[in-house]
């Protein structure tokens, strides 16, 4: 698909200078450069890939919190979900949730980007696709890019790079080293009568340590499984193929395109203890943002943005580069003990006699109430306020 995002693109070849330096268009990066931007700093924001409607790596669900704060398109939104189903081994007798509230919506991922690529670009955003950055030496970062080489100066770098950032390494900072693999299958789907609902199975043969899912708002289904790569039985691939043949959800379900294969891992470890220091710093999976229990990455990442944006733009104004070490994840990750113990406690339960033992516990209604709290609660990635303008808006 063509890219629709404007032409941003700077002829950079040879040697640029920028303010910030931020690697990685993802939502993370797109939003963190756009907020400077806004507020009248010089971003270039570069990614290797050569349009965002490709090679998306996420399912896209918005939790309500996100969906209260962030006012993403409407455009761009699948129909609300408010029903999660949740299978033991074996797929019988699920624990139906229903919410009384909007509780989800599935992004179109690739107009999403590309329409926060578009308000980046208004807002006055240098945007380079195509672009990858080649490391850092001697406070130049390498990049190359459609037109050749380029080596950018800037005061700060970013690391919106994703879950295996090199931006990271590069600066010293924390890396990811707790992770899953992730795959889905998205195709689109016509509607079946049946309500939008979230289909989560919790059984190790498919999903060792995580969960499997079928989402289908009757626009699209998307069908994954997610978990420790090391411990699929006959590996991921074999799992996806396993699950899609006898996923729940679909009954019915005609599939009428094209399927959309997406991956890539996921950080669980919880919010890296260093993510910033005088030179620059982290956001987003790169930063380890993403919920150790629900692996959930799309509202940490906005909120942590927010907050570098703010440590970025003091910085920037008063000219003290120390201010970024201000940024750190340690505080943030002690709000996350509680789902960082849950999540220790998952990657536990290996067999699926032990996930059949949980379920028990899980029918009780402790166990629901519990699960409805996790599942439909008002927490969210502990952060900045929300924030104002839309994601898309110029
Ligand atoms: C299968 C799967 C399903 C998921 N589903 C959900 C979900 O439904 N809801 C949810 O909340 N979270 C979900 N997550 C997690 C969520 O997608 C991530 O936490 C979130 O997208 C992270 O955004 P980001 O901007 O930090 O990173 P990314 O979206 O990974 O963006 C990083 C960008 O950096 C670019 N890049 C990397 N290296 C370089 C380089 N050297 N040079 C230039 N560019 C580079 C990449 O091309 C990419 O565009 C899922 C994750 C996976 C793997």
């Amino acid at each position: 698909m063509p890219s629709a995002v404007p032409a941003s693109r700077p002829s950079l070849t040879g040697t640029a200078r920028t303010d910030v330096l931020v690697v990685g268009a993802g939502l993370a990066g797109l939003h963190l450069a756009t907020l400077l931007a806004r507020r009248g700093h010089e971003v270039l924001l570069v990614d290797r890939r050569t349009t965002l409607a490709g090679a998306i790596r996420t399912t896209g669900i918005f939790v309500r919190k996100t969906l209260e704060d962030f006012p993403l398109p409407e455009e761009h939104l699948g129909p609300p979900i408010r029903r999660m189903l949740l299978y033991p081994p074996g797929m019988r007798r699920p624990v139906d949730l229903v919410s009384d509230r909007d509780e989800f919506r599935v992004g179109d991922m690739a107009g999403l980007y590309q329409a926060s690529a578009e308000a980046a670009v208004r807002a006055g955003v240098r945007l380079a696709l195509g672009t990858r950055y080649g490391g850092r030496r001697d406070g130049v970062c390498h990049l190359s890019g459609r037109e050749g080489p380029l080596q950018v100066r800037a005061r700060h770098v970013v690391g919106a790079d994703g879950a295996r950032s090199s931006v990271a390494r590069d600066l010293g900072l924390d890396r990811n080293r707790h992770l899953l693999i992730g795959a889905e299958e998205v195709f689109p789907v016509s509607p079946n009568g049946e309500p939008p609902a979230f289909h989560c199975v919790l059984d190790p043969r498919f999903a060792p340590g995580y969960l499997a899912w079928v989402v289908n708002d009757g626009q699209h289904a998307h069908v994954g499984v997610a978990g420790y790569a090391d411990r699929f039985p006959d590996g991921m691939r074999r799992a996806m193929q396993r699950f899609v043949a006898r996923a729940p959800g679909l009954d019915g379900v005609r599939r009428t395109g094209p399927v959309e294969r997406r991956g890539g891992p996921i950080p669980v470890g919880g919010v890296l203890r260093r993510i910033g220091c005088a030179e620059g710093l982290l956001v987003g999976d790169a930063a380890g943002a993403v919920s150790p229990l629900t692996a959930g990455g799309l509202d940490p990442c906005l909120r942590l943005s927010e907050l570098a944006a703010e440590v970025l733009d003091d910085a920037l104004r008063t000219g003290t580069p120390h201010a970024l070490t201000h940024y750190s994840g340690a505080a943030l990750r002690s709000r996350f003990r509680g789902r960082l113990a849950l999540r220790t406690g998952l990657a536990h339960i290996r067999t699926p006699a032990a996930t059949t033992a949980a379920f028990t516990l899980l029918r009780t209604p402790p166990g629901r109430a519990a699960a409805r709290r996790i599942l439909f609660g008002d927490g969210s990635f502990p952060g900045q306020p929300a924030p104002r303008p839309s994601l898309a808006s110029g």
